[in-house]
């Protein structure tokens, strides 16, 4: 292929993925393949000769689009969805365009400054408090990492070096290995999986405590563990709080937990992975408050540190390739993040404040929430269903009243019928099925899609248990789910 080819390539992909958002609505959101399917479909071995764009296209269609599940369909409610737009593709064409490795200022002078800047507008979008912001008076400010693991990973780092700095300093005969294994955090039970894992992987063990009826976690039962803790000898190092958990999208009570880890000098990181772009308007702002006793914030996009030198103690290696003149004057993003080289993503973010403003994004997130509502009313109408904890922005948990069996039995067939995608979570002993609303695309004809979608096989579940079991019959719910749908 000459250039004239590549460069159509790319105008035929653009015209490609501009259809393939246009007509996402018309396909199941679940593919139908079993493991390893794409292994029939794909040759062994990279071709000998060159073959034309024009193939390779074609075997997207024919290959590729059969094996995936369409995270930005209107069909999508599952997990949280992740949010795309145009200006955010056009963004990403152009930001590997550039290739630049920003590692450090001089690496890519725009690269580092775009972030920089564009986490200022970020973080005043969401009215973070101006500690979070980059300025000259202080060491706050954003980066973007590549996703929200890394984020809990890197503090989990930052505060395990800070704690042992300062017990370090308090106790000088202690010796710094030694201090580390007698670190601990704490996050709540309902905290994302990601949160253990930054903990197996910093090698700071994090307790999972207990939550009040709103699974959010409250002063008493951290404050009892940490004193539990201290008595066994332990350190204390760090709380990662949230803000909108993954499974019912709760709150944990920073104006409790705050002062505590002031008090025994513990980092405090906020995950507000799916929850913190609600902050854009302001009417939601309240679910912040406490937010200035934080150290560290993140939202999916991105992550603000009220004092950045903490990260870099941590996370700094330096070399003689690295050197340069302008170093310590502006941040130098390797020092901020796992990897060394990192892309210019900026551009995503820049691109998508100027061409949506910043009303066009609370419109965005006031829609998705109506959208909710409108789902959450449905949920209300139909006596066969309830809803287990109160609609949180953009997520509805519900469940079909009865055994758990029927919910479970409500999102297999949801799943195998693959016309809608939930999931589902658990709320006490109670199985509930999650159904948010994330997809730029989703309008009120797609909430009335999934509404009846659900309840036609809620009525086929329960046509296939009536007449209801007797009480102490030895046949279980679940054997008659079983053997009605063998028949
Ligand atoms: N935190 C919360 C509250 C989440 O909901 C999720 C994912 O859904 C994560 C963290 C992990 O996100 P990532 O995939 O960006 O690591």
């Amino acid at each position: 292929m000459d250039t004239k080819d590549f460069i159509d390539f790319g105008k035929a992909t653009i015209d490609f993925v501009a259809n393939y958002v246009e007509t996402l609505r018309e396909k199941n959101v679940l593919p139908d393949v079993e493991p390893r399917y794409l292994f029939n479909l794909l040759p062994e071995k990279a071709p000998q000769k060159p073959e034309s764009w024009q193939e390779v296209l074609k075997d997207v269609e024919r290959c590729i689009l059969p094996g995936m599940t369409h995270w930005i369909s209107p069909h999508f409610h599952a997990f949280y969805p992740t949010a795309n737009s145009y200006p955010a593709i056009v963004g990403d064409i152009l930001g590997n365009s550039l290739s630049c490795m920003g590692l450090s200022w001089i690496a890519s002078p725009a690269c580092t400054e775009l972030e920089m800047i564009m986490m200022n507008w970020l973080g005043k979008l969401l009215g973070l408090p101006k500690q979070f912001l980059s300025s000259n008076e202080g060491f706050g400010g954003g980066v973007i990492q590549g996703s929200a693991s890394e984020i809990t990973l890197i503090c989990l780092i930052a505060a395990r070096e800070q704690t042992t700095l300062s017990t370090k300093q308090l106790h000088p005969e202690l010796d710094e290995a030694i201090i580390k294994t007698k670190l601990v955090a704490y996050a709540s039970d309902q905290s994302n999986s990601s949160v253990e894992r930054g903990g197996l992987l910093a090698s700071v063990p994090i307790r999972l405590l207990p939550t009040d009826d709103k699974c959010a976690l409250r002063s008493e039962t951290l404050l009892k563990a940490i004193k539990e803790d201290l008595k066994k000898g332990l350190i204390p190092c760090c709380v990662i709080a949230n803000l909108g958990t993954t499974g019912t999208c709760a709150f944990d009570n920073l104006v409790e937990l705050g002062p505590i880890c002031e008090e025994y000098n513990m980092w405090l990181h906020i995950d507000a992975a799916y929850a913190g772009a609600a902050f854009a308007c302001p009417e939601y702002r309240h679910f912040m408050s406490g937010i200035e006793y934080a150290d560290s914030f993140n939202v999916n996009a991105h992550k603000w540190l009220k004092d950045s030198r903490k990260l870099v103690e941590a996370c700094s290696v330096d070399r003689i390739y690295l050197k340069h003149d302008k170093q310590g004057v502006i941040p130098d993003y390797r020092n901020w993040q796992i990897p060394l080289g990192r892309r210019f993503r900026s551009l995503k973010v820049w691109f998508v404040l100027r061409t949506y403003g910043v009303e066009g994004i609370q419109q965005h997130i006031r829609h998705d929430i109506q959208l909710a509502e409108m789902f959450e009313n449905y949920v209300k109408s139909d006596s066969r269903f309830e809803l287990v904890t109160e609609r949180s922005l953009s997520l509805v948990c519900f469940r079909m009243k009865g055994d758990n069996q029927l919910t479970q039995e409500l999102i297999n067939r949801l799943t195998a019928r693959r016309k809608i995608y939930i999931i589902a979570a658990t709320y006490r002993e109670k199985l509930i099925a999650r159904f948010v609303i994330g997809s730029r695309l989703c309008r009120e004809e797609d909430v009335t899609f999934a509404w009846d979608e659900i309840t036609s096989q809620a009525t086929e579940i329960l046509r296939s248990v009536t007449p209801p079991l007797e009480e102490g019959s030895e046949e279980s719910l679940k054997t008659r789910l079983w053997q009605n749908q063998k028949v």
